[in-house]
């Protein structure tokens, strides 16, 4: 008997797909086991990973292979302290490299191209996945997001969508954890924050994913539409990624919103480094990436608990490994174990390197700038904007916040008294400021910089 053509495409077709299945079984077990393992075992786990990667990185990725002998990663398969001689990797490399110089599977095998225009010199980075690759970093982050999720809430999810990872990674980890998804995306013209507010109330999200910046324009475009996010919006969880939160930002979302807040902290070309605990704490994803803290200067490793540079290295990306990765965050590792339980180490984000401001005696960056002025603030919009002129800190606030004296005064002390800085206060051109908020993809600290301000005569 012989088959016709469209039975042997259909046999194909089915052996393929279990195929498919059989190695997200695969994947999925493994995931389940790393996830289980203690300190001490997770440590020797990440020595043998770290070994493997170095590995395929010399042997399979062109870029690597021209600077990582095949003799060096025989030396870190033998003892781990090799590995400190492995050079490091920058963002200028990988920009170089774009847009599939990083590649080290056959093209056939990837599964996405994302990019990441960054917050570098706007030169694009290539990020790739294998199918492999994905679905375990799908699985690693619905663990970690299960640690406050679960199949009764409804997440919105506020962030770019569009060639970066983010948004369908946490698209398809929340769908592994049975949550309902309202898919908002960021700053699409179809869909305004207005919608969004309105999409937030009518789906009844109990969970918001966005920027600490999104997070504030659309609790004013709420309370503009009567709308208030604490009493009117079931959102208790505001997880944000994207950028950094000063202490006085994650209080005035709270409080905002009536909201628990929770951080996350990842790159396009890494994907999730660091996510939330049940405890709001913020942990290293060790279980799928090896992290360094590095002298800026010297490269150098320096010790848990002091204050570098963050350097890392892909345990699971066999289409794009990255060999100390230097990240440009200037980072802090705590090693004292968290009262949540986990065994992962947790991170302090000092903000990024290059986000250093002179101002007063020393310097400042712009996450303790932006914890001053939103400490000081009372009343909504909660919008500044800041430039620094020598020993003077310029400050533009909304025409309200301007006018306030006690608000005033406490940015002005608390300026002197963190930074030695004399303060100036001016008005805010809100709607310009608006504008820039709305129209940007990523809206961070950074708008702040760029806005419109107007200065009191
Ligand atoms: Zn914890």
């Amino acid at each position: 008997m012989t088959t016709s053509p469209t039975a042997r495409r259909t046999t194909r077709t089915e052996e393929r797909l279990r195929s498919v299945i059989a190695s997200r079984r695969r994947v999925a077990r493994k995931v389940a086991h790393v996830a289980s393992l203690d300190r001490e075992e997770l440590g020797r786990w990440a020595s043998a990973a770290l070994a493997e990667t170095v590995a395929h990185a010399a042997e399979h990725s062109a870029f690597y292979a021209g600077r990582v002998p095949r003799s060096l990663a025989d030396a870190v398969a033998k003892d781990p302290a090799a590995f400190q001689t492995v050079p490091f990797t920058t963002r200028q490399e990988l920009a170089d490299a774009y847009p599939l110089g990083m590649l080290a599977v056959p093209r056939r095998e990837v599964t996405r191209f994302d990019e990441s225009s960054g917050t570098g010199n706007g030169q694009s980075i290539a990020a790739f996945f294998s199918a492999d690759d994905w679905v375990e970093n799908n699985l690693v982050v619905a663990h970690l997001l299960s640690a406050v999720l679960d199949s009764s809430d409804v997440v919105a999810i506020a962030v770019p969508y569009e060639l970066a990872g983010v948004g369908q990674d946490l698209d398809r980890a929340l769908e592994l954890l049975g949550c309902t998804i309202v898919p908002l995306g960021a700053a699409s013209p179809s869909c305004s924050p207005e919608r969004m507010v309105h999409a937030l109330r009518r789906s009844g999200a109990t969970a918001l994913i966005c920027s600490g910046t999104r997070a504030l324009l659309l609790g004013e475009v709420a309370r503009r539409s009567g709308i208030d996010p604490g009493r009117d919006l079931a959102v208790d969880k505001l997880l944000m990624a994207g950028e950094g939160a000063s202490p006085a930002k994650k209080a005035r979302l709270a409080e905002q919103w009536g909201a628990a807040t929770y951080s996350m902290f990842g790159m396009t070309e890494t994907n999730t480094l660091a996510m939330f605990c049940a405890r709001q704490d913020l942990h290293l994803v060790e279980t799928r990436t090896y992290f360094e803290i590095v002298d800026p200067r010297s490269g150098q490793l320096l010790p848990d608990g002091e204050t570098g540079e963050l350097a890392v290295t892909t345990l699971a990306s066999r289409a794009m490994p990255l060999l100390r990765y230097r990240t440009g965050d200037t980072c802090q590792i705590e090693a004292a174990p968290c009262p949540c339980g986990s065994p992962l180490r947790r991170l302090r984000h000092r903000g990024r390197l290059g986000d250093r401001i002179a101002v007063g005696h020393g310097w400042a960056s712009q996450l303790e700038i932006e914890d001053v002025v939103l400490g000081a603030m009372s009343r909504p919009p909660y919008f500044f904007a800041f430039d620094v002129d020598g020993s003077v800190l310029d400050v533009a606030l909304p025409p309200g916040s301007a006018a306030d004296e006690r608000t005033r005064d406490s940015i002005a002390a608390e300026a002197a008294r963190r930074f030695g800085a004399t303060t100036r206060v001016g008005v805010l051109d809100v709607p310009a400021f608006e504008h820039a908020l709305r129209t940007s993809a990523k809206p961070t600290m950074r708008n702040f910089l760029r806005a419109t301000e107007e200065r009191l005569p």
